[in-house]
């Protein structure tokens, strides 16, 4: 039977990502088309919890679709672990007459959720919000290109001075758990070497090919790293280079938090617009508790169940690709 819901809460949780805005606004306009009260939930699940829940209409996601960071804010919410913290965000739903959920983020929010929806009877629907990409049963994430596209700029701009100087860089880019922002922007701008947490760092290798490129005085290499590479890190890597091969100039950049900020890309505009349109269409059609993703240009519905049990994974192809490419 399908459960007829009439009043949607959306909230956006866990790490922030550029598009969430986009994605806020489709999801309000596409309830109100569809006849639904519509309500924004503060600072992700402490909202609920804390009964911080505001009224939406189409006006107040105007003007925000090309705005990074979320106008609903985002938090993690410890309460939200434990069985009365839910209790609470229950209780606090039921008062508003909330019987829809939407919740932009990523698989830590989806794992909330699913939790969420088997001990209560609300739908839950996930949005994939990560600039991270890790999430299995979709091909994108909102946020995703935008941060890989800030990457990408600002590598440009460090392999510029790095030329000039005849140097060796190595740029910390994030991706503690996933090594996608290091893998799609150490291609796109032809990193000598990128590290991942997916793969073994062979760092013997690096250290063959470096004490080979001093010999020949063209230094000019940049290693591009996630936070969660196995040494953990720019600065661990360039740590332990240096200890291996003392006279070499090494330059540490960490990019930062730069990455989760600025104007989403068209690309992030456009998924997040369309996911969100889907997410409350699946709501009124009566497909719960699954996120809502896109697979060879068709959406695709996860039970939150399965969503949670894997990781995207780090495809072999592109591997072999950066090994050719590189040397
Ligand atoms: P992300 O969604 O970006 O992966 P987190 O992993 O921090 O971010 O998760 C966001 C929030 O989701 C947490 O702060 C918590 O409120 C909720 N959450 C995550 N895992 C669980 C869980 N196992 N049980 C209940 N709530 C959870």
């Amino acid at each position: 039977m399908i459960k007829n819901v009439n009043k949607i809460g959306v909230l956006t949780s866990g790490g922030d990502s550029p598009g969430m805005n986009a994605c806020i606004r489709a999801v309000i306009r596409t309830g109100i088309h569809n006849g639904k009260e519509m309500f924004g939930i503060m600072r992700g699940y402490t909202g609920m919890v804390e009964d911080d829940i505001i009224a939406m209409e189409s006006r107040s996601v105007a003007n925000i679709i090309q705005r990074g960071g979320t106008i609903l804010k985002t938090s993690r919410c410890m309460e939200f672990f434990e069985p009365e913290g839910r209790k609470k965000a229950y209780e606090n739903l039921k008062k508003h007459g909330i019987d829809g959920l939407i919740i932009i983020g990523g698989d830590g929010s989806f794992r909330g959720a699913q939790i969420f929806s088997k001990e209560y009877d609300i739908p839950c629907i996930g949005l994939p919000g990560t600039i991270d990409k890790d999430i299995a049963g979709t091909d994108f994430t909102i946020g995703f290109d935008t941060a890989v596209n800030t990457a990408v700029e600002a590598i440009d701009k460090i392999r510029d001075t790095a030329e000039a100087h005849d140097r060796l860089f190595v740029i910390e880019v994030m991706g503690r758990d996933a090594g996608y922002i290091a893998l799609h922007s150490g291609i796109a701008t032809g990193a000598e070497n990128i590290l991942i947490p997916e793969r073994k760092t062979e760092i013997e290798n690096i250290i063959a090919q470096l004490a080979e490129k001093e010999r020949r005085q063209k230094l000019v290499n940049l290693i591009v790293v996630a936070e969660g590479e196995e040494f953990g890190g720019g600065n661990e890597v360039a740590k332990f280079i240096k200890a291996r091969l003392p006279l070499l100039e090494i330059r540490v950049c960490i990019l930062g938090h730069i990455q989760r900020g600025g104007a989403p890309s068209c690309m992030d505009r456009l998924i997040a617009s369309r996911m969100g349109y889907h997410a409350v269409e699946s709501l009124v059609e009566g497909r719960h508790n699954v996120f809502v993703g896109i697979v060879n240009n068709k959406i695709n519905y996860i039970p939150l169940d399965e969503a949670i049990k894997k990781k995207q994974r780090i495809s072999e192809e592109w591997l072999k690709i950066v090994k050719i490419l590189a040397t």
